[in-house]
């Protein structure tokens, strides 16, 4: 069977996905706000061990429609590795319609188009990278270990192999410097042009820098109505020719949807909507939000 070992994380649209463990942790683990993997060493699995919860799955249940590979950075496990487990899905499961996991900037730093490409040939086609931001300065306090220029670098290397990108830009990041983030952020989208955007809304999560600097008040959260303002610098500056974006994450305090751009001015005239009247806003109550 398969057991999962420590917690497991997976984005919301993997929702009705098989969940496989390639690898372990992340090899980064040091972004300030995130706690995912803090408990772990990062590691590839051994294939052996994933042919046998393979196998085991396949003996009980019907085919998966889809498989994301964990944990937070598998793209980082040696492309072999990665081919050789992707050839025994296919093998396990013709009708598979889609691989996907976590990219790291750094594991895209690595990869080379040509790995990611014979890896998209064999199934691995939709990559979910954390962009947070692509102001430096905030890109620097979170600690992302790379810089916005490097950011489109990387993700443009994935686009050149034919992979989908879905990105996801961090709210609330940078006190003091809300407008410069939204704008820059939109900046890094634009130029990389993903398939899918998301925002969510950062937490304070204990055993995190972020979470000491919450404690000593060094890191304040925003107000939901500054959020949303930043949320509309955002969306304004983006120029995008076909992308679906997304504020539903469960950490937002509002929740958008749509195509962009065809639904990009809806979107800010109700977020205007939102900042004329704040008292009847449609908040997701603090009790309702979550990581
Ligand atoms: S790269 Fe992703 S999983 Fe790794 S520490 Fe940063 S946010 Fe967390």
């Amino acid at each position: 069977m398969i057991s999962y070992q420590g917690a497991v994380f997976r984005p919301p649209s993997e929702a009705n996905s098989l969940i496989l463990q390639a690898t372990l942790g992340c090899s980064w683990n040091r972004c300030t706000f995130c706690a995912m993997y803090r408990e772990k060493q990062f590691r590839v699995r051994k294939l052996d061990e994933l042919r046998q919860e393979i196998r085991d799955y396949a003996s009980m249940f019907a085919p998966p429609r889809k498989v994301f590979l964990a944990d937070g950075d598998a793209l980082m496990a040696k492309a072999r590795f990665l081919a050789d487990l992707l050839r025994l899905l296919r093998e396990t499961w013709p009708s598979l319609q889609r691989v996907s996991c976590y990219a790291s900037p750094q594991a895209l730093a690595v990869r080379s188009i040509e790995e990611m490409t014979l890896l998209r040939e064999l199934g691995l086609s939709q990559y979910y990278l954390g962009i947070e931001s692509g102001h430096d300065p905030t890109l620097v306090a979170l600690e992302k270990g790379v810089s916005a220029a490097e950011m489109v670098q990387f993700a443009q290397k994935a686009n050149a192999a034919g992979v989908r990108l879905s990105v996801m830009i961090l709210l609330g990041v940078a006190p003091g410097f809300s407008q410069e983030h939204a704008q820059e952020s939109a900046k890094v989208v634009n130029s990389i042009q993903p398939r899918f955007v998301s925002t969510l809304v950062v937490t304070p999560v204990e055993g995190t820098p972020l979470w000491e600097d919450y404690q000593q008040e060094r890191y304040q959260p925003p107000s939901p109505i500054a959020l949303a303002a930043e949320l509309r610098e955002f969306l304004q500056h983006l120029n995008l020719s076909n992308s679906i974006f997304r504020s539903n994450h469960a950490s937002n305090y509002l929740a958008l949807a749509g195509t962009l751009p065809k639904d990009q001015a809806a979107m800010i005239a109700a977020l205007d909507q939102v900042l004329a009247d704040p008292q009847n806003a449609p908040f997701r109550p603090e009790w309702l939000r979550a990581l």
